[in-house]
């Protein structure tokens, strides 16, 4: 990064954020150090201005929205209110090392543990009960992708006494199609849609203002497109890009979808893949392997996916929430806006594949698996995932009987380095690759 740039960030880190907000400057001081060396790209520019509008926004007076990690904002952000996917916070301290303390001191307090609750969100009460976990002014939260998920937001609600909306998510699909068609679905979600704004504008004492929402929309569907023509491209051999990449079109649409820095870092990687494919070029130098990874990162060693890349020369294509699938939507009238809002939710990364019967994953991956002419299936899962953990055998049986590429399940917590270890794991994939891939 031009060290200009970087003393200018630098400086916006400064001043006093707030004791709630003091391990998120750490965190944004710790990726901007982490970023120091390398070439500044749209996507590190979104990811720096987006932790650095937390700050600002409560200065600024804006109230803040807390949502989960598989709702796009796009309505917040149509309503000039300041989102924070809440998994930016206590997922982004795990890269770091800094969430094993707030893990232990929420074991220590007696809110749950690995095998019944999720790691991903359990950072969030020990570090509110240290009064360092950022408090929104509203929390917004979904019935999916898990119960985990939906219990800590609970307990967190309840215990900072944040005013709070829930939506259900339906378990069938909407595509007037197959046996696993609902006629009610949309509307059922579009109901819920409008009570969310209704909720926000009453708690605000602001309108949305329908044609900003339809701006907004419209920029949301600019980058799906993008998104989409990505995904194509990684079907060719080699892979246009390395095994991080994909996980770029996840954050813009989770932390900043319907903005322009969304627009500008999902055509950054579509451009640059399109690029590499024209070129010849690929993601990872003589590519041999190339690999499906149906669930999330190990979030605690961010160095996995190179190491795999360089010990094997093969290439991670997606991970679950990387591989965006919603389509562009109608949104020519407000009314279309509302569905495409309303699909939008029920297609997102994790809640398209998870929300219901397991043919939904199983048709998922081996799709995955056809198209993207995949060499082997990789999948780290915990128990604490009940309903990827269930999947997991399943359709792992599925992958082998319909195209006969070796599947891998691994046990470990993403969150949690000290549960199984880096070097385990690596250790479990080389056997894996070599014994059995190779
Ligand atoms: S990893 Fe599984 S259990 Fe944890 S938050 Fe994600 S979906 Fe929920």
């Amino acid at each position: 990064m031009d060290i200009e740039k970087f003393n200018e960030y630098k400086k916006l880190t400064r001043g006093n954020w707030g004791k709630d907000l003091s391990m998120l400057k750490m965190m944004t001081i710790g990726l901007l150090n982490q970023f120091k060396d390398d070439d500044l790209t749209p996507i590190t520019e979104m990811l720096l201005n987006y932790l650095l509008s937390i700050p600002k926004a409560r200065k600024d007076g804006k109230k803040l929205v807390m949502h989960p990690f598989n709702y796009g904002p796009e309505i917040f952000y149509a309503m000039d209110l300041a989102p924070l996917m809440q998994e930016t916070y206590s997922v982004g301290l795990a890269p770091l090392g800094l969430n094993e303390t707030y893990l232990d001191l929420t074991n220590k307090i007696g809110y749950g543990d690995n095998p019944t609750v999720c790691n991903a969100q359990r950072p969030l009460i020990g570090s509110y009960m240290q009064g360092v976990a950022p408090i929104p002014d509203l929390l917004f939260f979904l019935s999916t992708p898990c119960n985990s998920l939906a219990m800590t937001y609970q307990v967190f609600e309840q215990l900072a006494s944040i005013p709070a909306f829930k939506i259900d998510i339906p378990y069938w699909t909407y595509d007037k199609v197959g046996e696993f068609n609902d006629d009610k679905v949309i509307d059922y979600m579009v109901t819920q849609t409008k009570e969310l704004i209704s909720w926000l504008e009453q708690k605000t004492s602001q309108k949305l203002n329908l044609e900003k929402l339809q701006e907004t929309m419209g920029k949301v569907n600019q980058a799906r497109q993008y998104i989409l023509e990505f995904n194509e491209l990684l079907k060719t051999v080699p892979c246009p890009v390395n095994s991080q990449a994909s996980f770029g079109n996840f954050l813009s649409m989770v932390g900043c979808g319907g903005t322009d820095d969304a627009v500008k870092s999902t055509k950054w990687l579509r451009d640059t893949a399109a690029e590499n494919v024209k070129n010849g070029i690929s993601g990872v130098t003589d590519e041999k392997i190339r690999i499906a990874w149906p669930y999330t990162h190990i979030f605690f060693d961010g160095d996995l996916l190179t190491w795999i890349e360089e010990t094997f020369q093969a290439v991670v294509v997606m991970d679950l929430l990387g591989f965006y699938q919603v389509l562009p939507h109608d949104v020519s009238t407000t009314e279309k806006c509302f569905e495409s809002l309303a699909k939008g939710a029920l297609d997102f990364s994790m809640i398209g594949t998870c929300r219901g019967p397991i043919e939904y994953y199983i048709d998922f991956l081996l799709d995955y698996v056809k198209d993207y002419k995949i060499d082997c299936v990789i999948m780290p899962m915990q128990f604490a995932c009940k309903h990827a953990y269930s999947m997991a055998r399943v359709s792992s049986e599925a992958v082998r009987e319909e195209t006969g590429v070796p599947v891998y399940i691994f046990g470990c917590d993403p969150y949690d380095s000290r549960e199984v270890t880096s070097e385990s794991i690596r250790g479990g994939i080389s056997d894996f690759i070599t014994q059995v891939v190779l």
